[in-house]
């Protein structure tokens, strides 16, 4: 199995002085989802979690004509949220609670799997022809990781307009502006837009831990410039972050307290032990928990081996 928990317990967001204050690049791990070319943010080697979030995949900009850029077939989850955040066209989404939704542009879906469930991912037949956002995930804390499925849509998110550019909060709040999307642990999940020749600023949590991922544009953090495809860790204890564009920018800001539970991740599986990890993946090959997604038409994707092929034939 390839166990992906952290090695180390999280650091605590304790002792809130600015020594607690981090700027840590880490360069995006480029993977595919089928078709399409992902950058993954998280997790990396180095960064497992930011707060509650432990998985960011980031996708496009894209422009398509033909065939359908996404496509990802029905496979299931335990443990965690999957939160989906837009900058351009459209996402379907289809569950096996019979849910059904289209994400766009300035909405959030919010997929709690609890105990399990099974979802798939595509490109709707009425597109824009046009694909660019990002997927994230929460892992469910012990309290709630075993509890019901269920899906949430929420099709605008509140916004805060200033001079200086747009937040927009699919999760947790940014100083008024509170996001209606359920979650389980304290966090924040925001897209910044800065408009050109602004500083925009926005007022933080200083016990939670953030980190940042410049989207689009060009930005920077108290002078430091920001890479695209690279995340961009802030460490605690900031009570605000000022971000600065020449001409313009999209920035996706996320945090959390850190997150107090050891996690094991496996495939689409957020977990706490290979037991539990094994058992969910003997449910989903043998048809069980999970439920079906009725409304995709074709064959659901296989659970990976257990085992490294290197490992189960030493020999060859
Ligand atoms: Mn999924």
């Amino acid at each position: 199995m390839s166990k992906r928990s952290p090695e180390v317990a999280a650091e605590e967001c304790t002792a809130l002085g600015a020594d607690q204050q981090r700027f840590e690049s880490f360069p995006n791990r480029t993977t595919a989802l089928g078709s399409l070319t992902i950058a993954r943010a998280l997790p990396i080697k180095e960064r497992r979690m930011v707060g509650p979030w432990c998985f960011l995949d980031r996708f496009g900009p894209m422009s398509f004509t033909d065939a359908k850029p996404m496509d990802v077939a029905p496979h299931p989850h335990i443990g965690l949220q999957t939160v989906s955040w837009l900058l351009d066209g459209e996402v379907a989404h289809d569950d096996s609670l019979g849910s059904q939704s289209v994400l766009r542009p300035g909405g959030v879906n919010v997929m709690t799997s609890g105990a399990g469930i099974a979802h798939a991912e595509q490109t709707p037949r009425d597109h824009t022809g046009r694909l660019n956002g990002v997927q994230l995930w929460t892992a469910l804390p012990d309290a709630h990781r075993h509890g019901a499925a269920s899906f949430s849509a929420t099709d605008e998110v509140p916004r805060i307009e200033q001079s200086s550019g747009i937040v927009q909060v699919f999760a947790g709040a940014v100083g008024d502006a509170v996001s209606p999307a359920p979650y389980f642990s304290p966090l924040v999940g925001a897209d910044l837009a800065v408009h050109p020749g602004h500083a925009l600023a926005i007022p933080l949590d200083r016990s939670f831990e953030h980190a940042v991922l410049l989207l689009s544009g060009d930005c920077a953090i108290d002078g430091n410039r920001l890479e695209e495809h690279t995340l961009y860790y802030l460490g605690c204890a900031r009570s605000e972050a000022s971000f600065a564009s020449r001409e313009g920018a999209r920035v996706l800001l996320v945090g959390g307290p850190p997150f107090p539970e050891q996690i094991l991740m496996w495939w689409n599986f957020v977990a706490r032990s290979a037991e539990e990890i094994a058992d969910a993946r003997a449910d989903w090959e043998a048809h069980r928990r999970f439920g079906d997604v009725t409304a995709y038409r074709g064959p659901r994707l296989d659970a990976p081996s257990l085992v490294r092929p290197a490992r189960a034939n030493p020999l060859s």
